[in-house]
């Protein structure tokens, strides 16, 4: 729970506040871009929210965030904002909120279908949330992308008995009960309109999923800049081979999708799958000159 006595001093005075506990994990600035922006090396609020969507969006970044750094000075009702969560994104996917600090705040998603929902990367196991995947199916497949945001999947595993798969170059200590463990570089339908694609490079083992050649969820592997306002990968969050993500991503070229739908870095819909290839290509060839 954040602290006013810990208010950074960034913040613009009003209600809404962040604390010294950030961790710069971009959460609420993805949330609501308006109202909290980048610092140093921490979000703060740079404008107070002025109308009920904007303290709505506030309530929600304030909900979201992984190290409750975000406050207000009055008492604020933040049960409309739980209950947003998880938040429509397109079609049967949503965005889950409640990230997690083991994750640093990465962001996981929900798909909702007939033959069993699927969670993407494990979000915090908040009680709210939980109960609320529960009351819309509950979890049939829990996909990890990667070794860094597995956060809470043992508690959602024992909730929901969902099969968890991840890659086996990604197993740790914490994942070696994960029930399907991925081998080699080939990709592998988990279903009819689910496929795992390895794409090593900022882990050995990392694996983004396709859902109906439309949704890619890619982890911390791909997503958008918006500063560049381009694809992007991060080469400073590396921490494999920056050849081989090169190569991962040359491998993305042969699918087609339309969203980018990733961990860390903001979300990219595309008009057209051919749309979302030209912006990969033009990734790849910027990813070659870093
Ligand atoms: S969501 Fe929380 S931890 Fe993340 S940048 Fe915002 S205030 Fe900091």
């Amino acid at each position: 729970m954040a602290s006013i006595a810990r208010r950074l001093t960034e913040n613009v005075p009003g209600d809404f506040y962040v604390d010294e506990t950030c961790i710069d994990c971009d959460t609420c600035r993805r949330i609501e871009p308006s109202v909290f922006l980048e610092g140093r090396s921490f979000s703060y609020v740079g404008r107070q929210p002025e109308n009920e969507r904007q303290k709505m969006r506030s309530l929600m970044a304030l909900v979201a965030c992984p190290t409750g750094s975000i406050g207000t000075v009055s008492r604020a009702d933040a049960r409309p904002a739980i209950a947003a969560f998880p938040e429509p994104v397109a079609e049967n996917v949503s965005f889950c909120g409640f990230t997690s600090p083991d994750s640093f705040g990465a962001w996981s998603w929900l798909i909702e279908r007939p033959e069993g929902n699927v969670l993407v990367d494990s979000p915090r196991a908040a009680n709210p949330l939980v109960n609320e995947i529960e009351r819309r199916g509950g979890v049939s497949l829990l996909f990890l992308t990667h070794r860094d945001d597995v956060a809470d999947h043992a508690q959602f595993a024992k909730r929901f008995g969902c099969e968890r798969v991840l890659h086996e170059r990604d197993v740790t200590g914490g994942t070696l009960g994960v029930e399907r463990k991925l081998s080699g570089d080939a990709p592998v339908g988990l279903d009819p309109d689910l496929v795992a694609i390895p794409a090593p490079g900022h882990t050995r083992g990392h694996t983004v999923l396709l859902y109906r050649e439309k949704f890619l969820f890619t982890g911390d592997h791909l997503a958008w800049s918006p500063r560049r306002r381009a694809l992007t990968a991060f080469r400073d969050a590396c921490w494999y081979s920056w050849s081989e993500q090169i190569r991962s991503m040359e491998r993305l070229l042969d699918f087609r999708f339309e969203w980018v739908l990733p961990g860390h870095g903001w979300r990219y819909h595309a008009p057209s799958a051919d749309a979302m290839r030209n912006e990969l290509e033009k990734c790849v060839n910027w990813m070659r000159t870093r």
